[in-house]
């Protein structure tokens, strides 16, 4: 194997610091811990990078700043340093936590730019347009709904018109396309890419990548009087966090860009073609995932239905947040969740399952007096594991995972091992533990406090019943 094709470099998006972290923030970067927990075991840690950070350029940053009276520096260190405490909070294995407004990746954009400039690729036009401050562009006619952007109804549209400076989107799209049909480059899932061809297709115009007027930014190079466009800024991040980090150029390309759906068009067409523009390697995968809902509704602000991750982890736990939010629903599509459901399913999967699965063969084995001396380490993944992974479908993964639970508790019903003689306890406690160590090292990635605490249990010479690792709610 080629060293490229041994290291794993998984991102998240760099969110938007206009305002505080919710559960689809956290919902991304949950997937992406586990693909890096997981190429991690398999590859090494030194061959992954996990990357993560906030957007912290724009004009809606500077508003927000300005209705909290702080400057927006003041606002975008406070935002970041939510973010920061929330992946901490949640457990989350990040590598670099990256910021716009590092002024080591100001300067590679600006070379970056400068680059496309002298090579012909950017030129000055007038726009005239519908922008969305939420959505931070000029909106095309299907993203607007009853007179309203269809990710933020109730911000009012502003017609604006400028001079700016293009990028030669139209020429590049056609070579993305090329690299989406030699299979070099996926769109996942599959329904996605179909999404993406079909307005490629459709026709694309040139698009704009700068800013006049908007001085929360990081200037053009050869006329100061514009700023970068916070979103050619953001999607450059992947590119500098490779080389304003030490030993981190090996990762290029990325293996996978994680993130939501409504950001995909930027992520899947604009990024590759400002990559291909000079003629820098593509990502390998770009997976966008669903939305949820909450109790049948979008979440939004003014329905005052958001939930804080923070809250949940309260409650439950990182390890239970997580696998409540990842287990919720097929990752890729939509899905509904309720803090009723999570509250259920903490019971019937954790309390009941994994945990009572430990309780109860620890107190086998405690009460046989167990000698737990030859058990055999486990360091690899099951086959369903594997295969549900490299299919980048997590919450089957988990569920294979969940069948093993299951599966062995029914084994120790029929078994019935407290009627069996002590040789043949022996035997099948020994067995057991080895089932029970599979399972530990299966949820690493997803469970990884859990998978630590139950090694430990059954990695001591005598086992013994511990407290409950899930209590009951
Ligand atoms: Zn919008």
């Amino acid at each position: 194997m080629n060293e490229k094709s041994s290291t794993f470099y998984v991102t998240t998006p760099i969110y938007y610091v206009n305002d505080k972290p919710h559960i689809g923030h956290a919902y991304t970067t949950i997937i992406a811990d586990i693909f890096a927990r997981y190429h991690r075991k398999i590859k090494g840690k030194e061959n992954v990078f996990f990357l993560t950070g906030t957007d912290e350029h724009g004009s809606k940053v500077a508003e927000s700043a300005k209705s909290h009276n702080l400057s927006p520096q003041k606002f975008t260190d406070n935002i970041s340093e939510e973010y920061r405490k929330l992946w901490k909070n949640l457990d989350i294995s990040y590598d670099e936590f990256f910021r716009t407004t590092d002024w080591r990746h100001e300067k590679i954009v600006q070379d970056y730019l400068q680059q496309l400039y002298d090579n012909g690729y950017i030129y000055k036009a007038k726009y005239k347009g519908l922008y969305c401050v939420g959505c931070e562009k000029f909106l095309s006619f299907d993203e607007i709904i009853n007179d309203a952007c269809i990710y933020h109804p109730n911000t009012a549209l502003v017609e604006q018109e400028e001079e700016n400076y293009f990028f030669k989107l139209k020429d590049f799209s056609l070579l993305v396309l090329d690299e989406i049909k030699k299979q070099s480059y996926k769109i996942l899932p599959p329904e996605r890419e179909k999404e993406i061809l079909s307005k490629i297709n459709g026709g694309i115009n040139d698009i704009s990548i700068s800013r006049s007027g908007v001085s929360w930014g990081i200037p053009l190079p050869w006329d100061s009087s514009q700023t970068v466009y916070v979103w050619v800024d953001a999607l450059l991040n992947y590119y500098s966090a490779t080389k304003i980090y030490p030993n981190r150029e090996k990762f290029w390309p990325p293996s996978l860009h994680l993130m939501a759906k409504d950001i995909l068009w930027f992520h899947a067409l604009v990024w590759e073609s400002l990559l291909l523009a000079n003629k820098i390697e593509l990502p390998k995968i770009i997976f966008a995932h669903g939305f949820f809902t909450i109790n049948g509704q979008k979440m939004s602000k003014s329905l005052g239905n958001i939930i804080d991750p923070n809250t949940l982890i309260e409650e439950y736990g990182s390890d239970a947040t997580k696998y409540l939010l990842i287990s919720s629903f097929s990752f890729g599509n939509d899905g509904d969740i309720s803090l009723e459901k999570f509250k259920g399913k903490y019971n019937s999967d954790l309390a009941n399952g994994i945990g009572n699965l430990v309780a109860r063969v620890a107190k086998l084995c405690e009460t046989s007096n167990f000698d737990n001396t030859n058990n055999t380490p486990v360091n690899n993944f099951s086959a369903e594991v594997v295969k549900w992974m490299n299919q980048y479908k997590p919450d089957e993964a988990i569920k294979s995972i969940w069948k093993l639970i299951a599966d062995f508790d029914r084994d120790i019903g029929d078994d019935k091992p407290w009627k069996l003689e002590s040789d043949k306890l022996k035997i099948k406690l020994h067995s057991y533990v080895g089932r029970i160590l599979i399972i530990a090292s299966d949820l690493e990635p997803f469970l990884p406090k859990t998978s630590d605490i139950i090694s430990k249990i059954f990695n001591q010479k005598k086992i013994r019943k511990p407290d409950s690792i899930f209590p009951r709610k």
